[in-house]
């Protein structure tokens, strides 16, 4: 399952099983990169990025995560957060290229912002659809997505991933219970 919208899969770049956020799913930059590109969310041939550049991007992941993990939630957004993922979306609006074509507006990275820039933009993007209120977090991990499916809605980033974990552990609980 797709979470709904490129700039998720740089948020649901963590593979903990909870709500740590500590384990990344990715061992390098390039491994990073590798996620993004086939997530269509930068284009191909992009360098790793630096190690300097690296701590920024995850910063601005965990500000990102944080703002929208409390949107998901109806909370109010921290502000400590709330004002990283501002700067930095500022910072790339501001050095971004503006295309005026047939369905509009679309925004292009500058040449000096690199990656942090591609995946501010993103968020941007993804800040501004008006389908938003449809973000759900995973009950088990912190993976965000959208759902769009009907009735009682999806509880898992993935059936594969979550959802069949979190059965087998409701089923061992039970059998507890009762043994
Ligand atoms: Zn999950």
């Amino acid at each position: 399952m797709t979470p709904g919208h490129p700039a998720l899969a740089f948020l649901n770049s963590v593979q903990d099983d909870g709500k740590t956020r500590k384990a990344d799913s990715f061992a390098d930059g390039a491994g990073f990169v590798a996620i993004l590109e086939s997530a269509g969310l930068v284009p191909r041939g992009l360098p790793a990025p630096s190690r300097g550049q690296m701590t920024a991007i995850k910063g601005l992941r965990e500000a990102g995560h944080a703002v929208l993990s409390a949107i998901a939630a109806n909370r109010r957004p921290g502000r400590e957060e709330a004002l990283t993922l501002e700067a930095a979306i500022k910072s790339a609006l501001q050095d971004a290229g503006f295309a005026l074509g047939p369905k509009g507006l679309t925004l292009q990275p500058g040449p000096l912002g690199g990656l942090h820039d591609h995946l501010a933009l993103a968020l941007f993007d993804l800040l501004g659809r008006d389908d938003l209120d449809r973000l759900r977090e995973c009950r088990r991990c912190t993976h965000l997505f959208l759902d769009h499916g009907r009735g009682q809605g999806r509880r898992w980033c993935s059936m594969a991933r979550c959802g069949n974990r979190a059965k087998v552990e409701t089923f061992r609980a039970r059998q507890r219970a009762e043994g």
